[in-house]
């Protein structure tokens, strides 16, 4: 029955546009979602409805999550779920919003066996288990600006990678043959991005996106998106899968354009 009623909710959900004021709102706060298409807004519109309805936003470090705030993550949340048999991130339960970086403490085991406590200043975390966490001055910046970073389009892309359980750089795939391409292309760019930072080449991908094909996946996610045409052009192959994937060409004219 919850299924069902759950369902139902759903549909209703992605048929329901948003208020005039809310959509300029979005527009402003988060300008890719400005830059769809006309025949993909309302769909859009839709799964940004579904996100805010669905997922707990919750304020940390004394933070009051605003519609602004809402409105800016749901926005780019739906963008990585316009495909055919998008299912809305099922794990994902809350979305936790600090108002700036914040510390966390990660355990590290030395080569004597000694484990230190760590800790990391962080503007976004994706915890497989249910819940992304970001800093809002990170977000509203990164939002606005062009420049390949976007912490919300990175930690919502761990998302989908941990849902095939692995986090591995390769999310849920509707198929075989993309699925056998996709990591083609990806092992070929990852170890390519490594070889240009060895040989202190400029690089589209950053630094920590040669950590591991996890993070090269999340990095590759906000290139395609801010960076579309460069990404085309120096990592066609990748470009090409995502594209596939996403059901999107940011690249083209017609989707996204610049
Ligand atoms: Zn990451």
């Amino acid at each position: 029955m919850f299924g069902f009623g759950r369902g139902r909710r759903r549909r209703a959900l992605l048929e329901t546009p948003l208020p005039d004021d809310r959509r300029a709102r979005m527009h402003e706060v988060a300008p890719l979602t400005k830059r769809l298409p006309a025949a993909l807004r309302a769909r859009h519109e839709g799964i940004v409805q579904v996100l805010l309805a669905e997922k707990r936003f919750e304020g940390a470090g004394g933070l009051e999550v605003t519609e602004d705030m809402r409105l800016a993550i749901a926005g780019q949340a739906a963008l990585l779920q316009l495909r055919a048999g998008a299912d809305y991130y099922p794990g994902l339960h809350s979305i936790v919003v600090y108002p700036e970086a914040f510390v966390v403490a990660h355990e590290r085991p030395d080569d004597d066996g000694l484990v230190h406590l760590d800790e990391d200043e962080l503007s976004g975390e994706s915890w497989g288990h249910g819940a992304v966490v970001l800093a809002w001055d990170d977000v509203h910046r990164e939002s606005k600006r062009r420049d390949g970073y976007n912490v919300v389009l990175h930690e919502f892309a761990h998302q989908l990678d941990d849902q095939t359980g692995e986090g591995d750089g390769t999310p849920v795939l509707p198929d075989r043959d993309l699925a056998a391409r996709w990591r083609t292309a990806f092992q070929a760019a990852f170890e390519e991005h490594a070889r240009r930072l060895k040989r202190r080449r400029e690089v589209l991908f950053d630094e920590d996106a040669a950590e591991s094909p996890a993070e090269f996946f999340a990095t590759a996610v906000e290139l395609f998106f801010e960076y579309p045409r460069e990404m085309k052009r120096e990592f066609g192959a990748v470009y090409t899968v995502m594209s596939a994937w996403l059901e999107l060409d940011p690249a083209g004219d017609a989707t996204l354009p610049g």
